[in-house]
């Protein structure tokens, strides 16, 4: 298990995810009108936030992705889809989802109580409504760290304690058997394989229809792989996963041992170049100016977006046996 330290720095890593996120919004590669709730445009020691043109780039990408992936289950599943997000971070898909329309039965959000705490008091003090106004009811608080309402939950877990989530997710009312999307977008990598692994089986185990969409480095063991995760460690932070995230085969093992069937894991290079719409990609190639393609090409092949699912009951999404 990981010390206190680890898991601070951990925490902080949301920080440089929601500020790389505002940073792209702010310049146009998609809308979000309610990130700038949560997160400022300015560091710890005052410098405004600056990201290189392949950097948001980067971010473009796996937004919409992601999104894509979502619009999908959505559709497949129905109203009583359900989706829970696994170290959600401040994370603004549920508000981004409920202003554009789409219907769930519930979003739930799970981090450690420390960035729930802080995302709770955002929610809370969003005196426009902005935010509570999108909830099918009215909000009840829990320790300050916990929020129910209706349609959106957003509770303290530490995602590796399976008995400690289970309980939080039957406190936000989740049915084990409604169609049901886990996201963990770049999560699974700050925790063991063997904890990755086994928090996979336990959600296979207990959900009857079962989609993941997970998001993160791949490659890591090439040059630049290599000097990817130096930089990274080097702020701190310790990679704990790193060891599912050598190759696209390594991560659809990790799938298959958990218990997925079906699925799709593809790096983020051939995801731009190929399911991204090709009249977006170069809108949003124009915002800035980015000289060196291969930079770009380079960071896109070291992170990796996989969709799998276990359903029985519901068809899978069309995607092959992993
Ligand atoms: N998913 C968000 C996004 O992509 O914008 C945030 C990503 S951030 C890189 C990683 C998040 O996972 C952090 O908010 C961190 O606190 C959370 N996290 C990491 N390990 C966790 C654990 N064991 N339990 C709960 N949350 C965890």
């Amino acid at each position: 298990s990981s010390s206190v330290n680890d898991d601070y720095s951990v925490q902080k890593t949301n920080d440089d995810a929601s500020q790389s996120k505002l940073a792209a919004v702010k310049l146009g590669y998609w809308k979000d009108e309610f990130l700038a709730r949560f997160v400022s445009m300015s560091t710890e020691d005052g410098r405004a936030v600056h990201r290189d043109p392949e950097i948001s780039l980067g971010y473009w990408a796996r937004i919409t992705i992601i999104r894509h992936y979502i619009d999908l289950f959505l559709a497949k599943a129905g109203e009583q889809a359900q989706i829970i997000s696994i170290g959600s971070g401040f994370d603004t898909l549920f508000w981004r989802l409920k202003s554009e329309g789409a219907k769930f039965a519930r979003f739930v959000e799970v981090d450690f109580a420390s960035v729930t705490a802080k995302k709770l008091r955002v929610i809370r003090r969003s005196s426009s409504n902005a935010l509570t106004g999108l909830f099918r009811e009215e909000a009840h608080e829990n320790q300050h760290t916990d929020l129910h309402a209706g349609d959106y939950h957003l509770v303290g877990a530490d995602v590796r304690q399976w008995a400690e989530l289970k309980t939080k997710l039957e406190e936000a009312n989740v049915d084990w058997k409604a169609p049901t999307l886990v996201l963990a977008e770049c999560v699974l990598i700050y925790m063991a394989v063997s904890q990755s692994e086994e928090l996979l089986s336990h959600f296979t185990k207990q959900f009857t229809n079962l989609a993941l969409l997970s998001y993160e480095q791949v490659n890591v063991n090439d040059d630049f792989g290599r000097v990817m995760v130096e930089n990274l460690e080097k702020r701190g932070l310790r990679l704990a996963g790193i060891g599912a995230c050598e190759s696209i085969e390594i991560q659809k093992k990790r799938l298959v041992d958990a218990g997925f069937s079906h699925g799709t894991v593809d790096d983020m290079n051939s995801v731009f170049h190929k399911k991204l719409s090709v009249e977006e990609r170069n809108k949003v190639l124009r915002i800035e100016c980015l000289d060196e393609m291969e930079l770009l090409k380079q960071l896109n092949e070291h992170y990796s977006i996989s969709f799998a699912s276990r359903a029985p009951e519901m068809d899978n999404f069309g995607e092959p046996t992993l």
